[in-house]
């Protein structure tokens, strides 16, 4: 270790976010740049604590404390070769990942946990910088075709590995651009676009073939897939939303956050929409408290809405974890997010109960407060707290209440394959034939596999899946799972 007792002298620090007033007249990203030396300060703080507890927080496993060392010493190229060998996409994860690692970091036991995100993004935009992260392209080609479906981080993540163990590799999307939910779900303020179109093109230079704009079920028959390919592989999320079917549901002016976002990032990346939905000089209510809720805040905010407000039918979570109860596990506390403080009112255990409106146009929003009690067969059951209803102006209502499972119309049904009691495709992740669905040579990963989740989930199925896939192929793999 660089510097043993280095936990003891310098205190957590983590990269600043612009001024609000800054910030919300453009869609970058709203983090300010964090020198390097400050981070080597920051890798210095990992205290060799001997069981690396954030090595196993990580879903992708990345060997935090070799690269924390490494960086400390300022050898920056091994520690992005380190960083690397676990995790196609640092850049991504360095931006939008929640940083389960954080929270099972041993010094966060009883002080501030090392600020692991922040030095593995430095690590590789400076390998970008650099100029050190160039094509690793195949010495040998094995001939066998493969097919991805669904460009977002988990097929990005398994085409990209694919297509370094010599396959020929073709990732379909229906969309205009690749990046699944990175590209047209997480706006550019929290995550920019270019980061996804330089990690293509190093893919394009690796073998991979990107077939944008075919919905495969619909313009594609499934069926021609599996015949003209080895290997079919499923990510194409977990894109069903949760709806909320209580009256007025009909009106305009109420949609899923997923026909408000991409929009945007359409517009940001420069295309026209035509009638765009706008939250401009709209009193806005986004109902659901997680990261697409969030989403919807932080864009409404930057096209001008006149008000918004944020509901989220759990309790307010306490302000601090009980750390002794939840260490080293993700812990329940109220995360307030760079578009929580950019002028969101957020209330807690609010149930929508009706929209109302004029004109076939929602004009405001009536809920009332819950309470959650024990039912007789000791579930929690929410309750209405009488003498709490309210009614509220709304414009535009925006439901973000996360999604129930991948759409089964089209790919899914086609194919056939069989799926799991919650309507995910099915497939295990451990022991033979993990990965693979109930029809032949045909595989499944990602949200369309686990349900909606992170893209540190995505990349690490992509990844675990690409090894299963190459073993069928070839009788053995030799790619990390
Ligand atoms: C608004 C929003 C914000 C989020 N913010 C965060 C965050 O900050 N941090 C985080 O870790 N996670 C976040 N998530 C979750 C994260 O984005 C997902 O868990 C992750 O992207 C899942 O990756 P995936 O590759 O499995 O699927 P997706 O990213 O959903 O990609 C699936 C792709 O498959 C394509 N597809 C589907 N069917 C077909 C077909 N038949 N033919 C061709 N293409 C098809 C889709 O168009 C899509 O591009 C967010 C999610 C949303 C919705
Ligand atoms: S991918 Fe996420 S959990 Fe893993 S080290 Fe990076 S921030 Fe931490």
């Amino acid at each position: 270790m660089g510097e043993v007792t280095g936990f003891l002298k310098w205190g957590r620090e983590t990269p600043r976010r612009r001024p609000v007033d800054a910030r919300l007249h453009d869609w970058q990203e709203v983090y300010e740049p964090f020198s390097r030396d400050a981070l080597q300060i920051q890798a210095g703080r990992c205290m060799d604590c001997g069981i690396p507890f954030c090595q196993t927080g990580c879903p992708v496993n990345n060997v935090i404390p070799d690269w924390n060392d490494l960086v400390y010493r300022g050898h920056w190229r091994p520690a992005l070769d380190v960083l690397h060998s676990t995790n196609n996409f640092p850049e991504f994860t360095g931006r939008v990942c929640p940083a389960p690692c954080e929270a099972a970091c041993t010094l966060n036991i009883n002080d501030d946990p090392v600020a692991i995100k922040s030095i593995e993004q430095a690590i590789v935009d400076k390998g970008w910088a650099e100029g050190w992260i160039v094509p690793e392209v195949p010495m040998r080609k094995t001939g066998r075709k493969v097919a991805v479906v669904g460009s977002g981080p988990a097929g990005l993540a398994c085409a990209q590995q694919l297509a370094r163990a010599g396959h020929d590799v073709t990732l379909f999307e229906k969309n205009d651009r690749a990046g699944g939910l990175l590209r047209y779900g997480i706006p550019d303020f929290k995550m920019e676009k270019h980061l996804i179109d330089r990690r293509m093109a190093q893919m394009q230079a690796e073998g991979v073939t990107f077939r944008t704009g075919v919905n495969v079920g619909a313009d594609l028959p499934a069926a021609k897939l599996v015949a003209d390919f080895d290997a079919v592989v499923l990510t194409g999320g977990a894109e069903k939303p949760r709806d909320l079917p209580v009256p007025g549901r009909e009106l305009a002016g109420v949609h899923f956050a997923m026909e408000f976002l991409p929009q945007q990032n359409k517009v940001v990346a420069g295309d026209k929409v035509p009638g765009q939905l706008l939250a401009t000089g709209k009193h806005v209510v986004v109902i659901g408290g997680g990261d697409t809720g969030s989403d919807c805040i932080g864009t409404s905010i930057r096209q001008g809405a006149k008000s918004v407000v944020n509901f989220e039918l759990m309790p307010r979570p306490p302000e601090q974890e009980d750390k002794p109860l939840t260490w080293p596990y993700w812990p329940l506390k109220l995360r307030t997010s760079s578009s929580h403080e950019e002028g969101a009112s957020r209330d807690f255990a609010v149930a929508t109960k009706r929209f109302e409106g004029k004109a076939g146009k929602v004009e405001s929003l009536t809920a009332c407060h819950v309470e959650w009690v024990k039912d007789e067969k000791g579930g929690m059951a929410m309750k209405e707290v009488p003498g709490t209803e309210f009614t509220i102006p709304a414009d535009l209502v925006l439901l973000a209440m996360g999604y129930v499972h991948p759409v089964h119309e089209g790919l899914v049904a086609a194919l056939g394959v069989e799926k799991d009691a919650r309507g995910n495709v099915k497939a295990t992740t451990d022991g033979a034939g993990c990965y693979a669905t109930s029809v032949p040579k045909v595989f499944a990963a990602g949200d369309m596999r686990r349900g909606q989740s992170l893209v540190v989930w995505a990349i690490r199925e992509g990844r675990q899946c690409a090894r299963e896939v190459d073993a069928f192929l070839m009788g053995s793999s030799d790619l990390p799972r």
